[in-house]
């Protein structure tokens, strides 16, 4: 298989450490509210890759973590916790919200047909593997307390910055220093490994620690995640292109100095989804989620359909007109093979190997999932027998994930039950807020709903919502 290395910045064989074992982390969410479908572009082309892995004979161990502390709305030292920002709005504990929204996750990743990783843990379990790896980076000067707070020290390293361009990466820190400077750190491009003694005074979840009560910086999770379960060598690493710097490059500062040797071979990173005006993110609040398009009518498989028209490693850009295209040759795909004769003859073994080997290359060639689609649509076209047709789109489907000989029932307007009863729950507290004349949070529970996507509307027989 020919994949694109982020580190080396060209396409590389495949290469695992053992043989055909292929040790796979994949960086996972921070569960402070709904994922959006451009993280979810990402997870879907992960899911392509451990499948399409599969499919060529490899067998993936796969790991992720569920991010529940640590992350702060900066991604790297500054701002607030983003799990106890969200547990102080909806008034919740920081637990309660990170098992509502791993849940919500979860959900879509069903939707989605994305296999769920044999190995999710929380952040929060895996505290001690965090202590040991930081003891270790103090023990051999890599690391160092300072103001309660424990760094890394980036000036140890020969080479600091692995995945990003030097110089590029300067000017952001830079940058950022002008707004902000921790006068604890020795240099700026120093990042937290432990936090005890800081500004985040109502962080809620902290551990005893061998540097006081605290608890861990956001980049040491992955790096303690992964040797948990996968031991000290990687053969791939993965997320969005945002997380080459910093998270993925203090990820590698830290596993290689904690190991002592080159962790990780290939670095995988999925482009982003904008729209029109930018990156679909959280924070620009220009984001949608799976259930809004359900909401809007769409079946999710209908946007997985439309990330796989197009190369991972390109911007991809939302819009609904593209959406609507994707659904007509979607639409096209599972109407001619519902067609298809199920009792007509044999497979025909020799005729399916041109597709067979067309799928292959698409797959190889850098997850090329545009060709491999492309191929579908040769093989429905082609004058091989309905079962060795259906025979060819049921492997292909293995790893494409679109439920093509079987499709989903529905999913219009089909709302989450637990979703329901939550939006159900506020639309209640805001009507008793309004009975005792506190406008003040009333306004606030519609504000909170909104920046969720989800719509309150009055009307005379009492308040219906619409997710957006
Ligand atoms: P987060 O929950 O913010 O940590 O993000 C989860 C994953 O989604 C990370 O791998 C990000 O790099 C990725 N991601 C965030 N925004 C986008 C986007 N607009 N398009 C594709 N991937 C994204
Ligand atoms: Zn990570």
């Amino acid at each position: 298989m020919i994949l694109y290395n982020s580190e080396t910045k060209q396409k590389e064989e495949f290469k695992p450490n053992n043989g055909n074992e292929v040790k796979m982390y994949t960086c996972g969410p921070t569960v402070y509210n709904y994922a959006h479908i451009g993280n979810l572009r990402t997870y879907i082309f992960e899911d392509i890759l451990e499948k399409a892995l599969n499919y060529l004979g490899y067998n993936v161990q796969r790991a992720m973590n569920i991010t529940d502390v640590g992350h702060l709305s900066d991604d790297s030292d500054y701002g607030d916790d983003k799990m106890v920002k969200m547990a102080e709005k909806e008034h919740k504990s920081v637990l309660d919200i990170a098992a509502f929204y791993t849940k919500a996750f979860k959900n879509d990743f069903e939707r989605l047909n994305l296999k769920w990783p044999e190995t999710v843990l929380p952040a929060t379990s895996c505290i001690d593997t965090y202590i040991e790896i930081i003891k270790n980076l103090i023990d051999k000067g890599f690391a160092y307390t300072s103001n309660g707070n424990v760094y890394f020290d980036t000036s140890k390293l020969e080479k600091y910055y692995r995945l990003t361009n030097q110089a590029q990466d300067e000017m952001l820190v830079a940058a950022r220093d002008e707004v902000e400077q921790d006068e604890a750190k020795r240099n700026v491009q120093d990042f937290a490994l432990w936090f005890t003694k800081s500004k985040f005074e109502n962080q809620a979840l902290k551990w005893d620690s061998p540097w006081g009560v605290g608890y861990p910086g956001w980049h040491i999770e992955c790096s303690g995640i992964s040797y948990k379960t996968l031991g000290e060598y990687l053969d791939i690493h993965c997320g969005g292109v945002d997380n080459k710097f910093p998270h993925h490059t203090n990820e590698i500062a830290q596993s290689e100095s904690f190991l002592g040797h080159h962790w990780c071979n290939y670095w995988f990173h999925v482009e982003h989804l904008n729209v029109k005006d930018g990156k679909m993110s959280k924070s620009a609040n220009n984001f949608t989620t799976v259930q809004s398009l359900i909401d809007n009518g769409y079946d999710p498989l209908v946007y997985k359909f439309f990330c796989l028209q197009s190369h991972y490693r390109k911007i991809l850009i939302f819009s609904y007109e593209g959406l609507d295209s994707a659904q007509n040759a979607y639409n096209k795909l599972i109407n001619k093979i519902s067609t298809l004769n199920k009792n007509d003859g044999e497979v025909d073994f020799e005729k399916i190997k041109e597709f067979e080997d067309k799928f292959e290359n698409g797959l190889s060639n850098d997850l090329n999932t545009a060709t491999c689609i492309t191929v579908l649509f040769d093989v429905l076209k082609s004058d091989i027998n309905d079962v060795s047709k259906l025979y060819l789109i049921e492997k292909f489907d293995t790893v494409l994930g679109l439920s093509l000989t079987t499709p989903k029932k529905s999913v219009k307007n089909e709302i989450d039950e637990d979703l329901k009863a939550y939006i159900l729950n506020k639309i209640e507290e805001r009507k008793n807020a309004k009975h005792n004349k506190d406008f003040a949070t009333a306004d606030t529970i519609r504000n909170e709903l909104l920046e969720k996507g989800i719509e309150l509307i009055d009307t005379k027989d009492g308040t219906e919502f619409k997710i957006k």
